[in-house]
């Protein structure tokens, strides 16, 4: 649980052969991104690379350069030298990519979450950056590993992703730059970003149409939040990674400062997904109170529960956060 240097990762990188690359269940852009970035570099440097996550890859990133290197990671554990985490708050998100490391000599773990309890051997943290994608490319530069356009496009969409299009308050002046960078190594900006945000399955959209019939205003609508069935996910024939985003329509809303997103899962859990739009709604406390974390203004948990039961719960955590009652 030592913070290690780039140098020391570095280091790490060169003198291990058998790597696994992992990211957290459910991935976003910031977690595919990144995983395919580095392993990808790693592959150049003539390393043994699985990428694993335990959804394999998802039809929406399926776009991203390689994509096709990622898998699920085998039932059969294996041993290898080099286990690195990206982008996972707590270890356990690694889910089955975790169980499938029978042992790994060193572990590596490199994120930018602030509720990441520095699990792992040589541990990276640095939770002012917006992505952990923006870290792997600074940790890819200042170690001079290999970098091409297919890691830059890569890194392009972890960026993108984890800051709302650059638009987020985590973005910062060196987000740009390095957004410039990766423009110069040949990402094409026009075509990627519409294969990120503008190809939408339209299951997609007739699921926001029955989450806003749910959307429901309390604090005097400082808060708001929708809610999805496994009932109405069946109905719809949605997969997990269409509601990813659909939260920002909720945040969107002038006057709201938290919005949150339940979603029924089948293990008897429900998913909360939760934005803030005010530093000083720190919806990551929130998040921590039911076993979650998450960054100040986005976090998430996975408490036990009905639907309902958590709703309320949760809200009602929310509303005193932000003090709805006096
Ligand atoms: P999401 O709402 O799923 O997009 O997640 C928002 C943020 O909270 C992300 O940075 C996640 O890594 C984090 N997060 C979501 N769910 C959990 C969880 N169950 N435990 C810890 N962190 C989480
Ligand atoms: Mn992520
Ligand atoms: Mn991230």
């Amino acid at each position: 649980m030592n913070a290690a240097t780039f140098s020391e990762i570095g280091k790490a990188l060169h003198e291990h052969q058998r790597v696994a690359v992992m990211s957290h269940v459910r991935p976003d852009g910031d977690a595919l991104g990144s995983q395919l970035a580095l392993g990808l570099s790693l592959k150049k440097l003539g390393k043994d690379v699985r990428i694993w996550n335990e959804e394999g890859m998802l039809e929406k990133y399926s776009f991203l350069p390689s994509s096709d290197l990622v898998s699920k990671p085998p039932a059969e554990p294996e041993d290898v030298d080099l286990a690195i985490a990206l982008d996972t708050a707590i270890q356990s998100r690694l889910g089955t990519a975790l169980t499938a490391i029978k042992s790994a000599k060193t572990w590596i773990n490199i994120d930018h979450h602030p509720s990441n309890p520095r699990y792992g051997d040589l541990v990276y943290i640095d939770d002012t950056s917006p992505a952990t994608g923006q870290i792997i490319y600074e940790l890819i530069k200042d170690q001079g590993l290999p970098f091409d356009r297919a890691m830059a496009e890569n890194l392009y969409v972890a960026i993108s992703t984890d800051t709302g299009s650059f638009q987020y308050p985590n973005t910062t002046a060196r987000t740009y730059e390095i957004a410039a960078e990766l423009v110069r190594a040949g990402v094409d900006v026009g075509r990627v970003n519409q294969l990120t945000y503008e190809n939408y399955p339209k299951r997609r959209i007739e699921l926001l149409r029955e989450l806003l019939g749910t959307l429901h205003f309390e604090c005097a609508d400082r808060v708001a939040s929708f809610s999805l069935s496994m009932k109405t996910a069946a109905d719809l024939g949605v997969l997990p990674e269409d509601n990813e985003g659909l939260i920002d329509h909720v945040r969107a809303i002038r006057g709201v400062v938290v919005a949150a997103f339940f979603e029924e899962l089948s293990d008897g859990k429900v998913r909360v997904s939760m934005r803030s739009k005010d530093d000083r709604a720190d919806v990551c406390a929130v998040a921590t109170k039911f076993g979650g974390g998450g960054h100040k203004l986005a976090a998430g948990a996975r408490v036990r529960g009905s639907l309902a039961e958590v709703e309320g719960k949760v809200l009602a955590e929310i509303s005193h956060v932000l003090d709805c009652n006096s």
